[in-house]
């Protein structure tokens, strides 16, 4: 029952697709960035497995609905898994502190806590990049190392060391 899996923790706006300095509500909004098949192909060829974690308060906010945010998903994962890149799970955080707490919202680390459980993933050999402060620290909280990037910044240069 070891933990023998190493994963990269990944956030979403400003990661894989464009952070456009609001909530991406509308489908014709959600791009994913140039860089990042090439990268996800680089880590997965070097043995890691790949889990999204996003805070998505529009939906407290009531900007967009689950079906939309679901339809958003289904095109990330089957761009990437076009290029051989499969997404072990996509966790997200519905809610907003305006409209009540919650225990997932990063910084809080219940998501990357439930990843770790599910996938039998090992904190110390994975890795988080995020291009917040929050990102960040959600996977150090439990052990999991951060890498901030700007949103979004090329991270492959980033991941070099991981390869
Ligand atoms: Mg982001
Ligand atoms: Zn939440």
């Amino acid at each position: 029952m070891n933990a023998q899996k190493k994963a990269v923790f990944l956030d979403r706006d400003g990661v894989i697709n464009v952070e456009r300095g609001d909530y991406i509500s509308r489908f014709e909004d959600f791009e994913i960035l140039p860089h990042v098949g090439q990268g996800l192909q680089l880590l997965r060829d070097a043995g890691f497995i790949f889990i999204v974690i996003t805070n998505q308060g529009g939906i407290a906010k009531g900007l967009y609905d689950v079906s939309a945010l679901t339809k958003m998903h289904n095109f990330m994962e089957s761009e990437l898994l076009k290029l051989g890149v499969p997404f072990q799970d996509v966790y997200y955080c519905p809610h907003h502190p305006d409209y009540g707490q919650c225990l997932c919202r990063k910084p809080n680390s219940l998501l990357v806590e439930k990843a770790l459980s599910k996938h039998r993933i090992s904190p110390e050999n994975s890795i988080f990049i995020g291009d917040k402060p929050r990102d960040i620290a959600c996977g150090e909280a439990v052990g999991v190392k951060g890498i901030l990037i700007e949103p979004n910044e090329n991270w492959i240069p980033k991941i070099e060391a991981y390869l």
